[in-house]
């Protein structure tokens, strides 16, 4: 349709193009034109690229009409405010052809005005038409459409400035509600005030934050209303006072912007202040307690062991560091203690490694009660643990703390039902203001327990200077060990077990020893265990095996060797092949021959071990349980061994005239006999143990009180003498016949 227009204000990019909506107002002015002008058509216009859109109109059905066609489009090329006139569209050569004249609504006059809009840009017409042409349009017409037009124009500007308002007003919105999300989200705390200490802007964490009730908070509220009520919670109490004057009073003097503070109720707060150049302050509060606590955790898992939550060796060294400050300062005593545990070994090889972590557990809790709340105990790795007594009264305080020690680690153990005993050797040294290096001290307290651990388990030995010239460290033993086998240093020792009725001599026990070129004699508590680690014992106990066949060769039948069997011996496959080649080699027949066992054997839950004990007791030989008592009370397993014999560890006999060790000797007796195993009773050195032991009924008897291991011509000798006295004589038990034998300590 007739076109040109004014393109009216845009009130946003969804009317810039389109069918505007209905526009009662203009539709008004429309009808005011029409009537004014006496025509059938009244419209105001926007002409885009493509259409004329009607934004308000009066005659006209249609809401707009293409541009091509629109006489409007004509119109806004024209002088702002000024009329374009048609008075005849068939005399007008623009116009005669067009659709709208040639064809419905049949236009004949027009009249139209361009208006501008705030940029100043026609692109709006307000116009009249109709189906008749006209004569003239007097100037006083001209300047009555013209008027109508700046109306219209004005009117659509007034619009344009209010939409531009309320779009301006929109976007604030908009953005106010996205820092608002924004704040809201933080996981931190914000708190703007102005140049004048009123809380301007905040979010909702930052109340919580600051330990504020949210009704403080509120634009324009004073922050010294915020302070004085956080200090009257005491939020500040604890604080250092530079730090504690800014929060409270805003000290301008201590201003910090930046600092980390505990909350009273333990969180800490980390607070960032960022001056403003009007003169406010902006403060952000994050919460890193959830990171204090992870490096918390970072630093309490460098210096603790991740096992048993006992200290490592770092903050033992730390601890050792301490301790020999403070002797030095107050002129006192402290005590470093080495301690390793015995047997420990056999239980994390038999039950595996679960039950071995559990056991750890178990002895590092029970060592920590036994200690003094100022002591430090330290795992420093595998079954060595390290101990700092930090504050002795006199030296012999550390000897009942190891004595506890000892005790409190021997009692049951239960890892999942199954009870289970392990012990710990204890090496200690006293440390005075005189000591200050900290290796030399836990080096002192290694040496010491190195006695301890050659001494037999389960005991304590105080450092002696000098011995340590004597004894190396274990890993130099390990490797010296090695040597050892090549060239000779190890032999046997010979100790007489005998009848405990008859007094004749029924077996020798072979007995390691090494002699060691620079150390002298080693027992074999100082190495046993450290052969099993590293797993010299397969050869060692092979060459032993060997050795003492020879050697019972050479006896008077039916005088049988023991030799002492490790469990990592019985694990290996070949320990069969072993025995067979030392019999062999030697001749003597497989039912001379008894191998000993300890009690961790009764651990193994492998059929294979079980089955290869079965085998070699078919072949004839003899299968002795070793230390019984001292280890794993699962007497229940015993019934799977083929066992001859149970040998009752010395410490029952040792203290065999307490009713209760006694009441333990008759129980064992009685299982012994009911399985049908023979009794031995190890470490018999008085009279009166052994008097005690026969009535108990212990079948054969072993100890100092008959003999001391023995070198092999002594052993010998020793058989020949027995041989020659008779059972009267013999009858005596001993006393003589142990005197006659020369002690392998005195003659080797
Ligand atoms: P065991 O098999 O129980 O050997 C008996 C230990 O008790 C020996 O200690 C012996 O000297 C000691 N003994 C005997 N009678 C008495 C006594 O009346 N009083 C005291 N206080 N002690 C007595 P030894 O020779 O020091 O051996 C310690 C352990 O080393 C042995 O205990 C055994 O478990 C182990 N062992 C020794 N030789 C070998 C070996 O060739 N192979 C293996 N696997 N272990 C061995
Ligand atoms: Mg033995
Ligand atoms: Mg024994």
């Amino acid at each position: 349709m007739i076109g040109a227009s004014l393109s009216c204000v845009v009130p946003d990019a969804s009317e810039v193009s389109g069918e505007p909506a209905p526009d009662a107002q203009l539709d008004a002015v429309c009808r005011t034109a029409a009537a004014l002008f006496g025509v059938r058509f009244a419209f105001v216009s926007r002409v885009d690229k493509a259409y004329q859109w009607f934004l308000g109109r009066e005659g006209l059905s249609v809401p707009g009409t293409p541009r091509e066609v629109a006489f409007c489009a004509h119109t806004v090329l024209g002088e702002p405010h000024v009329p374009l006139v048609v008075l005849d569209t068939h005399r007008d050569a623009r116009f005669r052809a067009n659709p709208l004249v040639t064809g419905e609504p049949f236009l004949r006059f027009y009249a139209g005005v361009p208006i501008a809009l705030a940029d100043g840009i026609n692109a709006a017409t307000v116009c009249i038409a109709d189906t008749d042409p006209r004569a003239g349009f007097g100037e006083a017409d001209r300047r009555r459409l013209a008027d109508l037009a700046l109306f219209v124009e004005a009117t659509l500007r007034g619009r344009a400035s209010q939409v531009e308002a309320a779009q301006a007003q929109r976007r604030v919105e908009a953005s106010d509600t996205l820092l608002r999300t924004t704040l809201e989200s933080m996981d931190q705390g914000l708190l703007m005030t102005d140049a004048d200490d009123r809380v301007r802007v905040y979010n909702r964490h930052v109340a919580a934050m600051m330990g504020v009730a949210e009704a403080l908070l509120y634009d324009g509220a004073p922050f010294a209303a915020v302070r004085a009520y956080q200090t009257a919670q005491g939020e500040f109490a604890h604080l250092p006072d530079t730090l504690r004057a800014w929060l409270e009073r805003g000290d301008p003097a201590a201003r910090i912007y930046d600092y980390e503070r505990a909350r009273p109720d333990g969180t800490v707060l980390q607070v960032r202040t960022l001056p403003l150049p009007e003169g406010g302050l902006v403060r952000t509060f994050t919460d890193v307690t959830g990171r204090r606590a992870a490096e918390e955790q970072i630093r309490y898992m460098a210096l603790h062991d991740a096992l048993t939550g006992l200290p490592n060796r770092t903050l033992f060294r730390d601890r050792l560091d301490q301790a020999i400050a403070h002797a030095s300062r107050a002129r006192s005593a402290f005590a470093v203690l080495a301690c390793d545990l015995d047997r420990f070994k056999a239980v994390n090889d038999s039950l595996g490694h679960p039950a071995g972590d559990a056991l750890l557990r178990v002895v590092a809790e029970r060592m920590r009660n036994v200690l003094r709340p100022y002591d430090t105990i330290a795992r420093l790795g595998g079954d060595e643990f390290a101990i700092v007594l930090a504050y002795l009264d006199e030296a012999r305080e550390a000897d009942g703390i190891a004595d506890r020690l000892i005790a409190a680690v021997s009692e049951p153990i239960d890892l999942d039902g199954q009870s289970v005993e392990v012990g710990v050797s204890i090496g200690v040294t006293i440390g005075t203001e005189l000591d200050q290096d900290p290796d030399e001290l836990f080096q002192r307290a290694d040496i010491a327990l190195y006695e301890a651990k050659a001494a037999g388990r389960n005991t304590h030995r105080e450092f002696e200077p000098g011995a340590g010239a004597r004894i190396a460290t274990r890993g130099q033993l390990a490797l010296d060990m090695k040597e050892a086998i090549r060239s000779r240093e190890f032999h046997l020792a010979y100790q007489p077990v005998v009848d405990s009725a008859t007094a004749s001599v029924v077996s020798f026990e072979a007995l390691m020893r090494w002699r060691h070129p620079v150390q002298g004699e080693i027992p074999p508590g100082a190495f046993i265990a450290l052969a099993e680690e590293t797993g010299l014992i397969v050869p060692l106990g092979a060459w032993a095996l060997q050795e003492a066949c020879r050697e019972a060769a050479s006896w008077p039948a039916p005088v049988r060797v023991a030799v002492n069997v490790s469990v990592v011996q019985l694990r290996r496959a070949g320990l069969e092949a072993t025995v067979m080649a030392a019999l062999a080699a030697s001749g003597l027949p497989a039912d001379r021959l008894k191998l000993e066992v300890t009690e961790s054997v009764l651990m193994q839950d492998a059929e294979s071990v079980i089955a290869g004990l079965h085998r070699l007791r078919a072949l004839g030989v003899r299968i002795a349980l070793d230390d019984f008592g001292t280890g794993y009370s699962s007497l229940s397993y015993l019934r799977r061994f083929p066992f001859d014999q149970i040998k009752i560890d010395r410490s029952f006999i040792r203290d065999i005239a307490d009713p209760d060790a006694a009441a333990i000797v008759r129980a064992v007796v009685g299982i012994g006999e009911r399985l049908g195993m023979g009794i031995v009773a190890e470490g018999v050195e008085t009279a009166e143990q052994l008097e005690l032991v026969r009535r108990e009924g212990c079948t054969q008897v072993q100890g100092f009180l008959f003999s001391r291991p023995l070198p092999p011509d002594a052993a010998r000798d020793y058989l020949r003498t027995a041989a020659r006295l008779d059972s009267s004589e013999r009858g005596a038990f001993g006393r003589g016949v142990a005197n006659r034998g020369a002690p392998e300590s005195d003659g080797a």
